[in-house]
């Protein structure tokens, strides 16, 4: 092994939470490399939300389009192009990766395009994209190397060339039939934005409600507000086989209470969870240690197993939200500087982008004081002033008692672009403002 290149600080995978801590310590004078082989940023300005999120606020658009004329507006024919969806995205996408490169540039963090691996504690191999290796090693070392689409072992599904978020993201055509299999959020939110743009939709859940975490009142309230809107949902829905060619036509089998069914449609996308991107990095050359399901092991300050080694974001097994990445980050850092934070205590708050979204905000039910039975009140008027789905009247939060706020199904936003995923604490550390995600 040549000898290697010597960093304090090095990051593998510039996640959420990886390229905030990159930027942080190169700005405090620390020699800093990152190592990552495809997404500038990682997932989320690229394949997961803000692209996600700004194919929504498309969909938005085109839905309001079509019914525009019940509003007193008269238009022409309404279409969707596809081609320019995708490079509405596209230009938002470039103009984050501008301002990333950026940001590696003004504070001196080295960004290394390459596929890295361990070979010994603290000390990186990286294949380069451009050719050849280096060898590097690290005085702190940061994994924040994320997840990836899992692709259930369904007879059929892996040769049908099943569509992930990624390529769902990429399509310049509209499916006339998508089918969707998995009901939790990446599912639901694609399902709505497909249905607006006029496919029609199917979504395929094997369990008894759609997403699968949340109380059965808020998931039997979103599946009325999306079978309303016209989509198809099959639950307790479990895919026995798949035929056909993604793109072409498939056949998805299922079993139901009710015996077998088969569904045709024109294309199909599966969203039903994800898996760590820990195989194959050489961990267990450098004592780093896997948990349940192969997520890296962390204690509650997001040390692993081998000294001087953390993990950040979903590879750590923290919830699955850019914002928490983001929030390992903040711990990671204020630890380094002296002070004793953990992951324990923190309030998850996320949202599903639908239409109308969902919010939660939430503590673990392990320290949840007991709280009075809170029904929610029934989501749907029959209609609200704008005709528009289930606005909620009377909500827990009103409850000047209750610690903590459930799930709650707002109004439909204001005609105003949402404000996406955009991690409102780069700014910490990076004051200037990028593009907005929604142009
Ligand atoms: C469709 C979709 C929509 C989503 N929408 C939202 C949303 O609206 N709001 C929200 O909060 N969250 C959302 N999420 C989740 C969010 O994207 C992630 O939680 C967030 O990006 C944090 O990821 P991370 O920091 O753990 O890692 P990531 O951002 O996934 O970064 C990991 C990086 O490591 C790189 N890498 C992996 N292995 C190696 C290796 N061996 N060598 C070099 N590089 C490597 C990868 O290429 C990647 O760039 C969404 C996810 C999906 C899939």
């Amino acid at each position: 092994m040549p000898q290697p290149e010597q960093f304090e600080v090095l990051i593998l995978g510039s996640g959420q939470g990886g390229k905030l801590l990159a930027w942080h310590m190169a700005r405090s004078g620390r020699r800093t490399a990152v190592v990552e082989r495809r997404w500038i940023g990682g997932s989320c300005p690229n394949i997961a939300c803000l692209p996600s999120k700004n194919e929504i606020w498309s969909a938005r658009v085109a839905h309001l389009a079509h019914r525009a004329g019940q509003f007193g507006t008269v238009t022409g024919p309404v279409a969707t192009d596809m081609a320019k969806v995708r490079q509405r995205k596209r230009d938002m996408v470039n103009r984050e990766i501008d301002f990333h490169l950026q940001q590696y540039k003004t504070t001196g963090a080295e960004l290394i395009m390459g596929t890295g691996r361990f070979v010994a504690p603290k000390t990186l191999e990286v294949r380069l994209n451009e050719g050849g290796t280096r060898v590097l090693a690290g005085d702190q070392v940061f994994l924040n190397v994320g997840t990836h689409a899992a692709i259930p072992s369904v007879p059929g599904l892996e040769a049908a060339g099943p569509l992930t978020h990624i390529e769902a993201l990429e399509l310049d055509y509209l499916p006339p039939h998508l089918i969707v299999l998995g009901g939790g959020y990446v599912g639901l939110e694609l399902a709505q934005a497909y249905l607006r743009f006029g496919s029609r939709v199917t979504v395929i859940q094997s369990g008894p409600q759609l997403m699968s975490r949340e109380d059965p009142d808020i998931a039997e309230e979103m599946q009325r507000i999306l079978s309303n809107d016209g989509i198809e949902v099959l639950l307790g829905a479990t895919p026995l086989r798949v035929k056909g060619r993604s793109g072409e036509a498939v056949t998805v089998t299922v079993r139901t209470a009710s015996g077998e069914q088969e569904i045709d449609g024109s294309d199909i996308l599966v969203a039903t969870g994800r898996i760590p991107n820990t195989a194959g990095i050489g961990l267990e050359e450098a004592g780093i240690e896997l948990g349940a399901r192969g997520y890296i092991r962390v204690n509650h300050r997001l040390e692993t197993t081998a000294a001087g080694v953390w993990a950040i974001g979903e590879c750590a097994g923290s919830p699955q939200f850019t914002h928490i990445s983001e929030d390992d980050f903040r711990i990671i850092r204020d630890n380094l500087a002296g002070k004793d934070r953990s992951t324990r205590d923190r309030l998850i708050a996320y949202c599903m982008f639908t239409d109308p979204p969902l919010a939660v905000a939430s503590i673990p039910a392990s320290r949840a004081p007991p709280l009075p039975e809170l029904p929610l009140a029934p989501l749907a008027p029959p209609a609200t002033p704008l005709d528009e789905p289930a606005a909620p009247p009377a909500l827990p939060l009103d409850e000047p008692a209750a610690p903590l706020a459930p799930a709650i199904v707002p109004p439909p936003p204001p005609l105003a672009p949402p404000s996406p995923a955009r991690p409102p604490a780069l700014l910490d550390v990076a004051p200037a403002a990028p593009p907005a995600a929604i142009a």
